[in-house]
């Protein structure tokens, strides 16, 4: 290779340095003299290590909260977010035990005295026989008043709310605010409330955004 093109390049380098170096040069004087009071603008190597910072910080909290969601303190307002997100059920298990789904009579929207529709199904069976849940879901309320007497409401999938009532008893531990699954034990089977004049039963019924919903069907459609 013949060394003058080799020297050639190396002082057109050099030049060129020359060149940035003293047109840089020229602007810092040319900014001072304009604006003397202003700070210089921040460098882009302190940008980058701020947003780095900021990207660290971030995946720090990410981290954190993604950690703190699987906490057992945490259960519930999972619980329920899931629930939010999950649809009605299709099918649906007899929430008392022994009982088959073509066991129980088609009452839903029956007339029950003058200005009232039966707004669930009852499911007779022994005093004592045990309910079960027939859904994942947050106890809502355990509590005795009025028709239902002895009553639970549970909050399940896509925000339907499941009521059991006339039990004789509840479950000893069972809590409000508790997140159950399909088959938690509820209570037993009594006639509490309204139904004091007639043989245990448990009154079960779901309402749904716009009322109440006749849970028949989806027992019936369970296999
Ligand atoms: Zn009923």
């Amino acid at each position: 290779m013949p060394p003058f093109l080799f020297t050639g390049s190396r002082r057109t380098c050099v030049q060129a340095g020359s060149q940035v170096t003293l047109r840089s040069r020229r602007d810092r004087e040319t900014r001072s003299v304009a604006t003397p009071a202003k700070p210089l603008p921040r460098s882009i190597a302190a940008r980058l290590a701020r947003l780095l910072l900021a990207a660290v910080l971030a995946g720090i909290l990410f981290a954190l909260a993604a950690w703190a969601w699987r906490q057992p303190f945490l259960e519930r307002p999972r619980a329920l977010w899931e629930l939010s997100r999950m649809p009605p059920p299709s099918s649906l298990p007899v929430p008392v035990q022994g009982v088959a789904p073509g066991q129980i009579a088609a009452t839903f929207g029956a007339p029950r005295g003058a200005d009232r529709e039966h707004a669930g199904i009852d499911i007779f069976a022994a005093r004592g026989t045990p309910v079960s849940s027939t859904t994942r879901g947050v106890v809502l309320s355990i509590r005795e008043r009025g028709l239902g007497g002895r009553q639970v409401w549970v909050l399940g999938p896509a925000g339907e709310r499941h009521y059991y009532a006339h039990l004789d008893d509840w479950s000893p531990a069972l809590a409000e605010g508790d997140v159950i699954l399909p088959g938690t034990r509820i209570g037993t089977v009594g006639n509490t409330g309204n139904a004091r004049t007639t043989p245990p039963h448990l009154h079960y019924g779901i309402y749904g955004e716009d009322g109440a919903l006749d849970p028949l069907p989806r027992m019936r459609a369970a296999r």
